[in-house]
C-alpha cells in the first residue's frame, strides 16, 4: 500500500517542514514512512532533521550527470526514511524537476506513506510538481484570513489536477486567536477537515535549532500532541504501489501555471 501526501501552503514560513516531519514521525508509529524534501529551491528539511552534512541529497538525483542511486539519498532518521535536499543554488539551477517523478515512483514502491515537503509558491514547474503528483494535500495555514485565502489557491490548483484535500493544519495558533471561527470558514471552503490546531510553541523553535523533529525533541509538548492528533485523523488510504508509481512516472508536468 502507499499514499502520497504533499504538505503545502500558499506562503513560506507557515510550518510545512515542521509539519512534514511531525506528521511523519507520528505516522511512523504505524506505517513505513518516507519523507522527501521536495522544496528543492528553498530546501531546509535537512536542518530540521540533523542532516546538514548529508553527502548525497535529492539534488544529486535530479541532476542528470551525477549518476547517484536513489537509495544513496535515503537516510534512516527518527524511525523514517528521509530524503533531504541540498541548499546550493547552483545545484537547484542544474536540477531537472521532471526527474522528481522517477525518484518518487521508485520510493513509492517501498513505503506506506510518502510525505512531500512542498514549495510554497505555485510559480514554477518544480513548485507545482508535488501538488500535482500527490494523492492528497495537507494544507498548513496560520489562522488568519489572508493565509486561508492563500491556502485556497493552492487547493484550487491541486483539485484541478485531481489531487484531493486531506485536511488543514492550523499552525502557530496563539491563545488570543479565534481559531474556531477561522476553522469554521475553512470547513466551508476546504474539502478536507481541520486536522489540528497547533499552538505557537518555543519547543518547535528549539527543536529546529537542535536539528531534531519536534516529536523527537519535545514529544510531550502540546504542539507535538496536536501533530499526533492530526496524523491520527489522516486516515491513510492503501493505494496500490504499482499504480501510484506508474502515475508518478507518466505524469505530465505542467509547463506553466
Ligand atoms: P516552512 O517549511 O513552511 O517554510 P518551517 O516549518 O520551516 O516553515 O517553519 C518556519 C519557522 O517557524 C521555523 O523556524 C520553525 O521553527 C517555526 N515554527 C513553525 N511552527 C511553529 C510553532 N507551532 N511554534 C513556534 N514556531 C514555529
Ligand atoms: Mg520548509
Amino acid at each position: 500500500m502507499v499514499e502520497a501526501f504533499a504538505v503545502a501552503s500558499g506562503k513560506g514560513g507557515t510550518g510545512k517542514t515542521t509539519s512534514t516531519l511531525a506528521l511523519g514521525m507520528a505516522l511512523a508509529e504505524e506505517y513505513d514512512v518516507t519523507v522527501i524534501d521536495a522544496d528543492t529551491g528553498m530546501a531546509n528539511l535537512l536542518f530540521h532533521a540533523g542532516l546538514d552534512d548529508a553527502d548525497v541529497t535529492l539534488h544529486d538525483l535530479l541532476i542528470a550527470d551525477r549518476d547517484a542511486a536513489v537509495e544513496d539519498a535515503v537516510y534512516d532518521r527518527f524511525g523514517m526514511s528521509v530524503v533531504p535536499c541540498g541548499t546550493s543554488l547552483t545545484a537547484f539551477e542544474a536540477a531537472d524537476p521532471k526527474r522528481l517523478r522517477d525518484v518518487v515512483a521508485e520510493l513509492a514502491a517501498g513505503t506506506d506513506v510518502l510525505l512531500l515537503d512542498s514549495p510554497a509558491a505555485l510559480g514554477s514547474k518544480s513548485a507545482v510538481l508535488p501538488i500535482v503528483l500527490a494523492d492528497r494535500i495537507v494544507v498548513v495555514l496560520q489562522p488568519t484570513v489572508p493565509s486561508l485565502s492563500d491556502g485556497l489557491k493552492v487547493q484550487e490548483y491541486a483539485h484541478s489536477y485531481g489531487t484531493e484535500t486531506a485536511g488543514v493544519v492550523f499552525n502557530r495558533v496563539r491563545d488570543d486567536e479565534d481559531v474556531d471561527q477561522i476553522a469554521d470558514q475553512a470547513g466551508r471552503y476546504f474539502g478536507g477537515q481541520t486536522l489540528a490546531s497547533v499552538p505557537e510553541s518555543d519547543a518547535v523553535r528549539a527543536a529546529r535549532r537542535s536539528g531534531e523533529p519536534l516529536l523527537a525533541h519535545a514529544p510531550d509538548d502540546p504542539a507535538a500532541d496536536a501533530f499526533r492528533e492530526a496524523a491520527a485523523r489522516l486516515d491513510v488510504r492503501d493505494g496500490d504501489e504499482h499504480d501510484v508509481a506508474e502515475r508518478f512516472r507518466s505524469a505530465v508536468v505542467p509547463e506553466r501555471v
